[in-house]
C-alpha cells in the first residue's frame, strides 16, 4: 500500500481499494486526514519524543485531561501511557495484582476472561486471550486465569475461586477477534454489578471497540458502566501511531503512592511519545469538528440494511453480527454448516473482494467490515456491493 485518502488505499500498481477493516482496526477519520497531519508536523517541528520517565510533556498531560473528560464525575481520573494495545492490558492487569499486594490482599492474584476473547499478544495479555491456536502452546507462562464462557457461568463459580481473584477483563459490547461475537444486552451492566458484590475489579479492553466504534465514543458507556481500568489503543491517535492508555480510578492511583517499594515499575522508550499525543489530540479535535459521532446513527443503520438485504441474497451468508459500525459476516454452506477450515473460504472470498475493490482481512469465515467512521453513505454502498459481487464470484 503506497498511499491513502479518506477511506481509499492505492497499492503499488496503482489499484485502489476501500479499506474496509480500517487498517486493522485503527483508523477513525480516514487517511492523509488534513489536521491529523498538520498536528503531526507541527509538533515535528517542535520536538518529536522525550522521555515519559520522571518527565511530563504538555501533549500527554492535554491528552490525558481530554481523555478522563469522557467520564462522569471524574470516575477514572489517572492515565498511564503505553505503546499499543497489549501493552494497555499488560499495565492494566500488574496494576491490578500490585493494587491488592499493597491494599492487604495479596492472595487475589487470579484473573477472570471470557473465552475467545483477545487481549494482544504478549505473554500475559495472550494468556488472558481464550483462542487456542494462538496461546496454548505458551499456557504455562501465562498470568493465573480462569476462563468462563458468559454471565451463567461466572454466576458458578465458587467463593473460593472468586476470593483470589483480582479482576476480571472484557471487550465490552463485542469481541472482535471472536469473529463479531455480539454480547447479550445489559451483560456488560451484570458484570459491573457482579464485581462490586465480590470486589473484584472491572478491567474493560476498548482496544478495538473504542473511539465511536460501536456508535459512542466508548462501547462502555452504552450500559453506562464505568471501569476501574479502561485500556485503550488502535484508534487512539486516528490510526496514524501507535500508542497507548490506561484509565484508572484515582483509588487505585492513589495505592501505589508513598515510596519507592509501593511505585509501579513500568515504562516503555516512547510512552507517552509527542507525536502520538499530538495525533490523538487532534483526532479528538476531529472528533468534534465532523460531528462524527453524531453522524453515526445513519451510516450504521445504512449498514445494517445492506448487509440484510446482502443476507437474503446470498445462502452462503450464515448470519451477520452488527453492533455499531463493527460487523461479520459469517459464511457457510447452504444447509448452514460450516465448510473444512482447510478450505479457507473466508480468506478465498476476501481475496475476491480485493478485484472489486475492496480490502478486508476476514476471521475464519468470517469477512470483517469495520471501514473508517468517515465513510460515506455512498461508500458504504460501494463497500457492500464489493463483498455481495466477491461472494457471488466465489461460490458461481
Ligand atoms: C488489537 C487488540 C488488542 C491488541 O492490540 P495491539 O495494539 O495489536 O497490541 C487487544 N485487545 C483487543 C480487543 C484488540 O482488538
Amino acid at each position: 500500500m503506497v498511499e491513502g485518502e479518506g477511506v481509499w488505499l492505492t497499492d503499488s500498481e496503482g489499484r485502489k481499494y476501500i479499506d474496509a477493516n480500517a487498517s486493522i482496526w485503527t483508523n477513525i477519520h480516514g487517511h492523509n486526514h488534513g489536521v491529523i497531519n498538520d498536528a503531526i508536523r507541527d509538533q515535528l517541528d517542535k520536538v518529536a519524543h522525550t522521555s515519559y520517565l520522571g518527565f511530563a510533556n504538555p501533549r500527554a498531560s492535554e491528552l490525558a485531561q481530554r481523555l478522563v473528560g469522557f467520564f462522569p464525575d471524574d470516575d477514572l481520573q489517572r492515565v498511564f501511557f503505553s505503546d499499543n494495545g497489549s501493552t494497555a492490558v499488560e499495565c492494566a492487569v500488574k496494576m491490578a495484582v500490585q493494587y491488592r499486594m499493597q491494599t492487604g490482599d495479596a492472595e487475589r492474584t487470579h484473573l477472570i476472561a471470557f473465552d475467545q476473547g483477545y487481549h494482544g499478544d504478549t505473554m500475559g495479555a495472550a494468556s488472558l486471550g481464550g483462542v487456542g491456536e494462538f496461546f496454548d502452546r505458551f499456557r504455562k507462562f501465562g498470568y493465573p486465569v480462569s476462563h468462563v464462557r458468559d454471565m451463567a457461568d461466572l454466576l458458578s463459580l465458587d467463593s473460593s475461586e472468586i476470593n483470589k481473584t483480582a479482576a476480571v477483563i472484557i471487550e465490552p459490547l463485542v469481541q472482535g477477534v471472536n469473529q463479531m461475537h455480539v454480547w447479550p444486552k445489559n451483560m456488560l451492566l451484570q458484570l459491573r454489578q457482579w464485581c462490586d458484590r465480590h470486589g473484584v475489579h472491572l478491567i474493560l479492553d476498548e482496544v478495538m471497540t473504542g473511539f465511536g466504534r460501536t456508535g459512542t465514543m466508548f462501547a462502555c458507556q452504552q450500559e453506562n458502566v464505568t471501569p476501574d481500568f479502561l485500556c485503550l489503543a488502535k484508534g487512539l491517535t486516528g490510526g496514524y501511531l501507535p500508542l497507548a492508555a490506561t484509565l484508572v480510578r484515582e483509588e487505585i492511583y492513589q495505592a501505589f503512592r508513598g515510596g519507592a517499594e509501593r511505585a509501579f515499575y513500568y515504562g516503555h522508550s516512547y510512552t507517552a511519545n509527542q507525536l502520538g499525543c499530538a495525533a490523538a489530540l487532534a483526532s479528538l479535535d476531529v472528533f468534534e469538528q465532523e460531528n462524527t459521532l453524531s453522524r453515526l446513527p445513519e451510516k450504521i443503520k445504512c449498514l445494517d440494511e445492506l448487509l440484510t438485504k446482502m443476507s437474503y441474497y446470498h445462502p452462503q451468508i450464515y448470519g451477520v453480527r452488527q453492533c455499531g459500525m463493527v460487523a461479520g459476516v459469517e459464511l457457510r454452506d447452504a444447509n448452514g454448516n460450516t465448510f473444512p477450515t482447510t478450505d479457507r473460504v473466508g480468506e478465498a472470498v476476501s481475496l475476491v473482494a480485493r478485484e472489486y475493490g475492496v480490502l478486508s482481512r476476514p476471521i475464519r469465515d468470517t469477512l470483517v467490515i469495520m471501514p473508517p467512521l468517515s465513510i460515506s453513505q455512498e461508500e458504504i454502498q460501494v463497500m457492500c456491493d464489493g463483498i455481495s459481487r466477491a461472494i457471488t464470484c466465489y461460490f458461481d
